[in-house]
């Protein structure tokens, strides 16, 4: 259940697809969307009365503000184990542009970053068979070291289930010595679709969306915050995107741990992702952001990045349930190996841009989303 009815700020005559009158009257009377509802919310094309629904929910909860981020973006290494069929980034040890950053080099980047005024450091990479768990809690100290402020968000569930094994530790502890040397939330990554015979074709080595669940649920119990993303515009069917978002919802109903939902749009170049893939376009990007904000009305942010989309849909979907368009990430590369067109850094000056001709008001935070709430002035 929503918190109790709320004022209706839905015109709900201007609504045109019956299905998405009944999912307004739903939130209207704070009930919550069914699998059934969201089926209907992705194949609509009545976008402006989806748009009004998803609106209303992204108002009540975060009001006109937009988060942006300032940070920079470590993807340590390339190498990867598990060489999964949608990555376009991961490389064997051997191949020429595989790479793996010391800890020096680390601790240089992270400084020059600094020196530029960076609030955060999102740090993922491959799964590399060599790194023990101290090379990550080395990490972690020396970039705390260059400066406490520095927000740590790190490392996805596939990683941190590989750090146990690998080590041959529990997990918990695993997330206990990474808190002790400076993590402050999770970025949400690795969750792509749960649905098994998709996840089978895209990622069959990847840990199952099962587990991806139960380390989220370890670090919320730890409590630690986290995004939970969704990898679409691949090979799922409208019915996967439901029960994907279902599954975050019930977890969160659980621990309250996520704080943000980020739906991530796949980009096949330099994948071996190809046949049978969905014919996507803008319209289904606002669907399925819309979607998310009305059926996830108890994750507090809906994250859209506008290095993934384009600064153009990004923008837009500040009118679609989006409040957060992501951050400057210096140094992006998983992304861009696969093909995105966007340049691999945006300033804060264009960020702020985005947001403000879009009528909203620029917030900048962390992953956390401390010291939000405060306006840019
Ligand atoms: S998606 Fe992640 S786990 Fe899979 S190959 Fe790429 S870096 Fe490795």
């Amino acid at each position: 259940m929503l918190d109790g009815p709320r004022e209706n700020m839905i015109d709900t005559d201007r609504i045109l697809d019956p299905k998405i009158a009944a999912v307004a009257e739903k939130v209207l009377a704070g009930d919550e969307a069914d699998a059934g509802d969201a089926l209907a919310m992705l194949a609509t094309t009545d976008i402006l009365g989806l748009g009004s629904v998803a609106n209303h929910v992204r108002e009540s909860v975060n009001g006109n503000r937009a988060y942006y981020g300032v940070n920079m973006n470590l993807n340590y290494t390339n190498i990867c184990e598990l060489r999964c069929p949608l990555c376009a980034y991961s490389r064997d040890a051997r191949d020429p542009d595989a790479y793996l950053y010391s800890l020096d080099e680390i601790e240089r980047r992270v400084r020059e970053a600094a020196v530029r005024g960076i609030d955060e450091v999102h740090i993922v990479g491959g799964l590399h068979p060599g790194l023990k768990l101290d090379y990550f809690e080395e990490m972690l100290r020396r970039i705390k070291k260059i400066d406490p402020r520095i927000f740590i968000v790190a490392f996805t569930a596939a990683e941190y289930d590989y750090f146990a094994r690998l080590n041959g530790v529990p997990l918990g502890e695993v997330f206990d010595r990474l808190i002790a040397a400076g993590l402050g939330a999770l970025p949400g990554g690795g969750a792509e679709i749960f649905a098994e015979e998709k996840r089978a074709l895209i990622a069959p080595k990847k840990i199952s969306g099962g587990r991806w669940l139960e380390v989220m649920k370890t670090a919320h119990r730890r409590g630690l915050k986290t995004n939970a993303t969704m990898l679409y515009n691949h090979i799922e069917s409208d019915a996967d995107i439901a029960d994907h978002m279902g599954r975050i919802r019930d977890l969160q109903k659980d621990t309250g741990g996520f704080k943000t939902f980020v739906p991530l749009r796949f980009h096949e170049e330099n994948t071996k992702i190809r046949s049978a893939r969905r014919f996507e376009t803008g319209f289904d990007d606002i669907r399925i952001y819309a979607t998310a904000r009305i059926f996830l009305h108890n994750v507090p942010h809906i994250k859209a990045l506008w290095m993934y989309l384009g600064d153009r849909i990004a923008q837009t979907l500040l009118a679609f349930g989006v409040d957060d368009i992501g951050a400057t990430y210096l140094n992006e590369k998983v992304v861009h190996a696969a093909g995105a067109a966007t340049p691999d850094y945006g300033t804060e000056e264009f960020l702020v841009r985005l947001i403000r001709s879009a009528g909203r008001d620029p917030v900048r935070t962390a992953a956390d989303y401390s010291g939000a709430g405060e306006s840019r002035p």
